[in-house]
């Protein structure tokens, strides 16, 4: 079968640092703790697991050794908690994360209501909540009227949204009427140009895998934007969730990948596809 990468895909320099972290790390020290999966991919959550690395959920499951923060950051009570504990922080949280929760923060003492565009369930949004404290998360016009009724917003969105989608509900803010808005650009380039890259290549193919972790938001916004453009996109995990229809009647594949995607998966998923013989 014929075979098209996305010439921009794969792991992100956010999540490239935070792997290297907590292989240096593991290698450093005896009992090593992820609070929450270190990035959204099982792969490499596995094959850290097996080299030392402990996923827990709570800071409550810790109570000795060295805790890595994943690069969707944490909130900082959950930093302060971690400190009363006598515990050793590795803070491995993505610049551009640091950059929203440092602006929320910031928008919040300057007398706005901050606003986050993002999914609420997302590490990354419920970690800037926690930097900015009142903050009103919204992820769709659905969510609207979440919104005060008046007074001046400070609207950021989450690193691994889409500029169509940002530009979207910015538009649908500005007709509430608020008197003041200040929106603070914090999309993440890498993600952009995975996204651009992406929809380039799955208009001219006949199937697109998008490759990475199912709870990878950046990995589920490249599938939905494929999605508008190409009808036969699969989000999938890697080669074995690949099904016969997937590929039935289809000459050329495009294969993208969440920033959180590593290399292994995505020449994995090539190679056996380029071996598909249809
Ligand atoms: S996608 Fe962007 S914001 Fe997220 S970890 Fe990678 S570089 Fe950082």
């Amino acid at each position: 079968m014929e075979v098209l990468v996305a010439e921009k895909c794969g792991f992100c320099h956010g999540v490239r640092n935070a792997i290297s972290m907590a292989e240096q790390t593991l290698a450093k020290e005896p009992m090593v703790y992820s609070l929450g999966p270190i990035i959204h991919n099982r792969d490499v959550v596995l094959r850290l697991a097996r080299a030392g690395l402990r996923t827990v959920e709570s800071v409550d499951e810790i109570d000795s050794g060295t805790v890595l923060i994943r690069s969707h950051g944490a909130a900082p009570a959950e930093i302060a908690r971690l400190r009363e504990k006598g515990l050793t922080i590795v803070d491995a949280t993505c610049v551009l994360v640091k950059r929203v929760q440092h602006i929320a923060e910031e928008l919040q003492q300057q007398g706005y209501k901050v606003v986050i565009i993002g999914d609420e369930n997302h590490p990354e949004v419920k970690a800037v909540v926690g930097c900015a404290g009142d903050v009103v998360v919204v992820a769709g016009v659905q969510d609207l009227g979440r919104l005060p009724k008046a007074g001046k917003l400070g609207i950021v969105c989450q690193t691994t949204d889409s500029p169509e989608h940002f530009g979207e509900m910015l538009a649908a803010i500005v007709k509430r009427g608020f008197d003041e808005l200040r929106v603070i650009n914090t999309l993440c380039r890498e993600a952009m140009r995975r996204q651009e890259s992406a929809v380039e290549l799955c208009k001219k193919v006949d199937v697109m895998f998008v490759l990475g972790g199912l709870e990878s938001a950046n990995t589920r916004k490249l599938a939905v934007l494929c999605g508008h453009f190409n009808p036969h996109t699969h989000h999938l995990e890697n080669w074995a969730g690949v099904e016969p229809h997937m590929l039935a009647g289809k000459g050329i594949a495009g294969v993208t990948a969440g920033a959180s995607t590593p290399d292994w998966i995505i020449e994995d998923f090539v190679q056996h596809l380029r071996d598909f013989a249809g």
